[in-house]
């Protein structure tokens, strides 16, 4: 009998995994809470929102899957200065010795070219929309997927591959042990907490500064500036919130985009005044990534590793996501691994 497996969140590990098993002949349906695939990863006209980068030096399992899907890369732009901010209004600007900057490289359309890339390998209606998944019963003929809409469907095999925190939404019957709710409730959802914003320009007026439109700020609301440009498109410069959920929850998107450019002027100089557009997206608010406890920031990397399955589910059960990979648990390799790690013995 074909195996029948739902895929709970169409992320890139929920996706990744989905593409593993068609290859592999079993009947594969993907169920997505957003009406959008791609989970953290989210572009907008090629601008990420969500991740930007990938290190091929280390990161081999999406380096070698982008081969393979044939993607456009281009390296991030480094070149250049490093502006500084520092308390009471000192800004400096650094020069790096060279090799400091880990080399990352990015996507042609950003990040979603993968995701697009990864759904497009799938049969058509593979993927429901739409669809939040609240509950997850062992019944006779397998288990029953139950979704908010009221609807059920039965499959021999359920994989999770959403945050683990967001696990504690969905009724299990039986239930999961204490343990495993304790371990999933505990392990915080990588960036959950954070903001990125990004000011759209018509040129890359720092790099005629001689600039690399990397910021660092001790200050400021953004901690940490990036070069978000395109190749053949328009500039950017994109941000991450030393601000934290909390903070910006109080301040109205007009004055948090304020600061925001105040900053950028600060740093950059006056052409930074004017942006042609300013994006923002805050993942603390989103239900769908984040849970009330992943609101407060991290202090420290969070340690990863796969969760163990329940005695009784052990078959009919596994857990994705980048947050259970153990060695590159957070990034978009840690999601792809893990989506390895759960098909190989199905
Ligand atoms: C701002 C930001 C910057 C980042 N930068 C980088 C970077 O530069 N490089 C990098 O490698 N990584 C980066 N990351 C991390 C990267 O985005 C994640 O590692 C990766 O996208 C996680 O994929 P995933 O499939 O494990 O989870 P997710 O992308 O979170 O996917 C889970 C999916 O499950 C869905 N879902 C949740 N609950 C349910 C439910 N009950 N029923 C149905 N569907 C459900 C969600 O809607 C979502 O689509 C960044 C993340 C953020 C937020």
């Amino acid at each position: 009998m074909t195996q029948s497996i739902a895929i709970i969140g169409a992320g890139v590990s929920g996706l990744y995994a989905a593409a593993l098993l068609i290859e592999k002949g079993y009947d594969v349906t993907v169920f997505e809470a957003r009406d959008r695939i791609g989970g953290r990863v989210l572009s907008h006209d090629g601008f990420d929102l969500g991740p930007t980068w990938y290190w091929p030096e280390t990161e081999t399992t999406i380096t070698q899957l982008i081969e393979r899907l044939g993607l456009p890369t281009f390296s991030q732009y480094a070149a250049g200065d490093l502006m500084l901010e520092r308390q009471f209004g000192v800004i400096e600007r650094h020069t790096l010795p060279p090799g400091r900057v880990v080399p990352s490289m990015r996507l042609g359309g950003g990040m979603a070219s993968l995701t697009t890339a990864l759904a497009a390998t799938l049969p058509p209606n593979t993927i429901q929309l739409q669809s939040t998944v609240i509950s997850i019963k062992q019944v006779e003929r397998g288990v029953a997927i139950g979704l908010e809409t009221g609807e059920t469907q039965t499959f021999t095999h359920i994989i999770l591959a959403i945050p683990p925190r967001l696990v504690s939404g969905i009724v299990f019957q039986p239930e999961l042990s204490e343990t495993t709710k304790a371990k999933l409730a505990s392990t915080p959802t990588w960036m959950a907490g954070q903001a990125k914003v990004l000011a759209v320009y018509d040129r890359p007026f720092w790099q005629d500064k001689g600039l690399s439109g990397q910021g660092m700020s001790w200050a400021g609301v953004l901690q940490e500036i990036h070069d978000a440009s395109q190749p053949d498109g328009l500039a950017a410069l994109f941000g991450f919130f030393r601000l934290s959920a909390a903070e910006r929850a109080v301040l109205d998107r007009d004055e948090l985009n304020r600061r925001v450019i105040n900053q950028l002027v600060r740093l950059f100089g006056e052409e930074a005044r004017h942006p042609c557009d300013v994006l923002y997206v805050d993942w603390s608010s989103d239900r769908h990534t984040a849970a009330v406890e992943d609101t407060a920031p991290l202090t420290e990397f969070p340690v990863y590793s796969p969760i163990p399955i329940d005695a009784g589910w052990e078959k009919q059960l596994s857990f994705a996501g980048t947050e259970t990979d153990a060695l590159f648990g957070g990034h978009i390799e840690g999601a792809l691994r893990s989506a390895i790690r759960v098909v190989d013995p199905l």
